[in-house]
C-alpha cells in the first residue's frame, strides 16, 4: 500500500448536525468498493485514481498526538470519503489501532462502513461504549443481495451487512442503517424499502437514516452513467431526461414511499430522525445542555 503525507488526521466538523460528531478522521484515501453511485469520485474532491487505497503516513502517531492534546471531548466520525474497513484494513489494522487510541483518550466514535469486517472490532467498540457515545452506521441501499452486488460490487452483499448489524446490536452497541442513496428507477420501490426496514428490525437495529434519491456531481456523474450503461441499459437516458445536470436527484416516488417508510419504522420502534438518533445514543454520556444543541 502506498502511504501519503499528512499533517493532521482529526479535524473539527463545521457543526454537530451529522450524527452529533465533533471531529472527522480519515486514515485512508480512496476506496476499492466500487459503488456505482459513489459521491467521493466527484471532481470537487480531487482524488486521483479513486479506486486505489492509500493510507496517511504516520497516521497513528498523528492521531495519538492530536487526541492527547487539548482538543476537547467529542465523538470522532470516520467513514466519509473512504471506507475505514476496506480490504487492506484486514492486514494493516490502522482503523483498529485508531479505535484503541479513541478508547485510551476517552473519545466517542461514529463509524460508517459497508463492510462486515467491522465485527472484528466489536471488542473495542464495546470498550469505548463503556465511557463514551458509540454508534455504528452500515450502509444498505438494496434489500436483496443480487441488486447489492450490482450497485456495490466490491463489498460484501447486503445479507452479510445485516448479519454484522445483528452481531453489533447483540453486543449492546447502538447501530443502524444509512439507507442512502436510494437510486431512482432502481431501488425506489416499496418492496425494497419495506424489505430493508423489516430485515433491520429482525437484526435489532436502533435507527435507519434515509435518503430516497441521490445526489450527482461532476466526475461522479460520468462514472455512474458508464455503470448504468453496463448494468442497466436504457436507464442513463431516463436519468438524463429527468435530472439533466441537477445535483439533487430526488425520486419521483418519495411522496408515496416516505409515509410507508415512516409507518414501518414506527411499527418496529426504529428511529429515523437525526435529533432523535443523536439523543438516543449520546444521552447518559454527555451533559443535557450539549444534547440540547441538536
Ligand atoms: S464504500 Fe463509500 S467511499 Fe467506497 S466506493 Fe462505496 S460509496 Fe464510495
Amino acid at each position: 500500500m502506498e502511504f501519503i503525507p499528512a499533517k493532521t488526521l482529526v479535524t473539527r466538523t463545521k457543526d454537530l448536525s451529522w450524527f452529533g460528531a465533533r471531529y472527522n478522521m480519515n486514515i485512508y484515501k480512496g476506496c476499492s468498493h466500487g459503488c456505482i453511485y459513489c459521491d467521493s469520485r466527484s471532481n470537487c474532491y480531487q482524488i486521483e485514481d479513486f479506486g486505489t487505497i492509500r493510507a496517511k503516513q504516520d497516521a497513528l502517531a498523528i492521531i495519538r498526538k492530536q487526541l492527547r492534546g487539548r482538543i476537547g471531548a467529542g465523538v470522532i466520525s470516520t467513514g466519509a470519503m473512504s471506507d475505514p474497513y476496506n480490504p487492506l484494513e484486514k492486514e494493516y489494522e490502522l482503523t483498529r489501532e485508531a479505535l484503541k487510541l479513541i478508547d485510551r483518550y476517552h473519545f466517542g466514535v461514529a463509524i460508517a462502513t459497508k463492510s462486515d469486517l467491522i465485527t472484528r472490532d466489536i471488542d473495542l467498540l464495546s470498550k469505548i461504549n463503556k465511557h463514551s457515545p458509540t454508534i455504528v452506521k452500515i450502509t444498505i441501499t438494496a434489500c436483496n443481495d443480487k441488486l447489492s452486488k450490482i450497485v456495490e460490487p466490491g463489498v460484501c452483499p447486503s445479507s452479510k451487512r445485516f448479519e454484522a448489524l445483528k452481531k453489533i446490536s447483540e453486543a449492546g452497541i447502538f447501530c443502524g442503517i444509512l439507507m442512502m442513496p436510494i437510486l431512482p428507477f432502481i431501488e425506489d420501490n416499496e418492496e425494497n424499502i419495506v424489505g430493508i426496514v423489516r430485515k433491520a428490525a429482525e437484526c435489532g437495529v436502533n435507527f435507519i437514516y434515509p435518503a430516497i434519491g441521490m445526489t450527482i456531481r461532476e466526475g461522479q456523474r460520468e462514472y455512474f452513467y458508464q455503470k448504468l450503461d453496463e448494468k442497466f441499459p436504457g436507464l442513463r437516458e431516463k436519468y438524463e431526461k429527468k435530472f439533466n445536470l441537477r445535483y439533487r436527484c430526488t425520486s419521483d416516488k418519495v411522496r408515496k414511499l416516505w409515509p410507508i417508510f415512516v409507518a414501518e419504522c414506527k411499527r418496529y420502534g426504529i428511529l429515523y430522525n437525526m435529533p432523535d438518533i443523536i439523543k438516543a445514543y449520546q444521552s447518559g454520556f454527555w451533559q443535557e445542555e450539549q444534547l440540547s444543541l441538536f
